[in-house]
């Protein structure tokens, strides 16, 4: 089976019925670029840049952080590199930061939330990622993101940042799409109303899971209310899916679940544009992918969204023959 997989590094993501999506992967820093490019990934769906101001005792500099996001974009070639601005908070604590200790971390000051506040660390990361976009095809994704009043401010600062650096007289490309994850119940309810103020979308299932069924992703007593597949997260997937094509925007998924053998399939149903995943699940997927009919996929979409469990969702996956071992 990997000797086949193998022979799929340059291929096309299509279906047997002609329809092409793109397999993108998920990176933490530059180094995993390397199982990226060997893997043939069509792009970076999500570079989680926490990881740079993670284990160290001070926040990295403009200049650290527009070479290793330079170094990710020249490495892609021109390929498209999601790069999402700092999602620190939640589980993943910054001791230089003094944040202050919630009840509800998970539910609490983080990511943007922060961003927003510490516009100092915020800005500092925002000029590298316009300065590395010179480089190669940059998109900018914001993370948690619940209100449009948000993702308003968010751009607001890019673009400010983005005039500072024209007057220094900076190479900055024109061509930066901005986007956001859709990783919070309300946003993914209300997502008609986002799409009209952003490029793109990428579903955080790892995040909207936990959220929509209120159960922790790290907690084992509550693991089995952890459900890709509940039809309300089915539903909530197709809703976003639907909001962006409604604007000609396109829509991704960069959780966990975008290359699972069951989602894809069903994922390719509802229309989703873009998975992104571990580098090492894009070859798999693509030989799944490439033996799909869209039809056929959409039908299958049609009726999982309808029944009842999470389990007969996976069921009529199996049943239908989408499973390929
Ligand atoms: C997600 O929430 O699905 C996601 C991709 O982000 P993270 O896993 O970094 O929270
Ligand atoms: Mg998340």
């Amino acid at each position: 089976q990997k000797e086949e997989w193998a022979k799929l590094v340059n291929e096309p993501s299509v279906t047997m019925d002609s329809h092409q999506v793109e397999l993108a992967a998920n990176i933490g820093t530059p180094d995993d670029m390397e199982g990226v490019l060997a893997n043939g990934a069509e792009g970076i769906g999500l570079y989680r840049t926490e990881f740079l101001y993670m284990g160290r005792s001070e926040l990295p500099s403009e200049e650290e952080q527009f070479k290793a996001y330079k170094s990710v974009l020249e490495q892609m070639d021109g390929k498209p590199v999601v790069i999402r601005t700092l999602d620190i908070g939640g589980d993943k604590d910054l001791p230089y930061l003094d944040l202050p200790k919630e009840m509800n971390p998970f539910l609490g000051f983080r990511a943007l939330r922060l961003c927003l506040e510490e516009t100092d660390m915020f800005r500092t990361q925002l000029r590298a990622l316009l300065r590395a976009s010179a480089f190669g095809t940059l998109k900018i994704m914001f993370p948690m993101v619940a209100t449009v009043e948000e993702v308003r401010e968010a751009k607001a600062i890019l673009q400010n940042v983005k005039e500072e650096l024209v007057k220094e007289g900076k190479d900055v490309s024109d061509n930066v799409e901005v986007g956001i994850m859709v990783e919070i119940p309300a946003t993914a309810v209300a997502a008609d109303i986002f799409a009209k103020e952003v490029d793109f979308f990428s579903i955080g299932t790892n995040d909207l899971i936990q959220y929509t069924l209120a159960a922790d992703r790290m907690s084992e007593k509550v693991a089995h209310l952890y459900q890709p597949y509940h039809p309300a997260i089915l539903r909530l997937v197709k809703n976003v899916i639907d909001a962006a094509h409604k604007e000609g925007k396109w829509a991704g998924m960069c959780g966990e679940m975008a290359g699972e053998q069951t989602a894809v399939p069903l994922l390719t149903g509802l229309g989703l544009d873009e998975f992104s995943m571990s580098a090492t699940s894009v070859l798999p997927a693509r030989s799944q992918l490439r033996q799909l009919s869209k039809q056929e996929t959409e039908q299958l979409a049609k009726e999982a969204v309808q029944l009842s469990t999470a389990d007969e969702v996976a069921q009529l996956v199996k049943d239908k023959g989408f499973i390929v071992s």
